[in-house]
């Protein structure tokens, strides 16, 4: 598949699940860390890199709304967990000496850029990492679609989904030692199958843009710079 060596701008996807490391809350920040060092190695082979970090390790909208919250209120103060995820991610980054930028679905000044399309384009061609940060900037949607909506936006070729596991399964490989992973799958069989790769709302939309998303495992270290050059498992849904 000579698509994965030629990616010239891609979108890391990540949950904010994985930037909490072993803790069951928040940010690890040597995990961060070496998150930051994945996106640094891949971001040096010259790939412009868009990123949606979720919210899920401090506040999901749906747990809130469990514990009696008014739903969209829930999913602002979810919106707003992965602002802070953006900047903990920029930080690491910078750290590195790379050139990012959060770009916020909702504005908010003083703490990061509001988004405008032709503006993070040009980030990206000037070779900064764009942190879209707040989601879609509207209750009852997640971060996948935001990622798919952003990878839509700045024509990424493919949205790359940064897991705990190397592709999709037919049955969860942590519980069953007999799941099988695919190695290519298509949208409407992860609907209809209901295999778990991110909302249905997100991978309809790739689905309608013929968007691929790649699951890959970022616990395995080189890994999202291996996917690009064609290396390692990984899962491929296409249409
Ligand atoms: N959220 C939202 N609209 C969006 C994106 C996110 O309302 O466009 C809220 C929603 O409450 C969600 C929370 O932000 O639960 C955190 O995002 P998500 O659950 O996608 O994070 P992840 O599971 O990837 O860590």
């Amino acid at each position: 598949d000579t698509s994965m060596t030629t990616h010239g701008r891609v979108m890391l996807k990540i949950s904010g699940e994985a930037l909490m490391g072993d803790q069951g809350y928040g940010l690890h920040p040597p995990t961060v860390a070496r998150i930051a060092q994945e996106v640094k190695s891949v971001h040096d082979l010259g790939v412009e890199i868009c990123m949606v970090i979720g919210g899920g390790n401090i506040f999901r909208g749906l747990q809130g709304s469990a514990q009696g919250m008014e739903r969209t209120t829930a999913d602002y103060m979810g919106m707003l967990a992965t602002v802070m995820n953006a900047l903990a991610m920029q930080a690491a980054l910078e750290d590195l000496k790379i050139h990012t930028r959060v770009i916020s679905a909702i504005p908010m000044d003083q703490v990061c850029e509001p988004y405008i399309r032709r503006r993070a384009v040009r980030h990206l061609e000037k070779k900064r990492v764009c942190i879209f940060a707040a989601g879609t900037g509207n209750p009852y949607f997640t971060t996948d679609t935001a990622a798919t909506l952003r990878a839509n936006e700045m024509a990424c070729e493919a949205i790359y989904k940064g897991t705990k596991v190397d592709g999709v399964y037919d049955k969860d490989p942590k519980k069953y030692p007999d799941a099988k992973r695919y190695d290519t799958v298509t949208y409407d069989e992860v609907l209809q199958k209901h295999l778990g790769v991110m909302d249905a709302s997100a991978i309809a939309l790739a689905r309608d843009n013929n968007l691929p998303i790649i699951v890959f495992s970022l616990d395995e270290p080189g890994g999202f710079r291996g996917i690009l050059a064609g290396r390692g498992t990984y899962t491929k849904v296409h249409g």
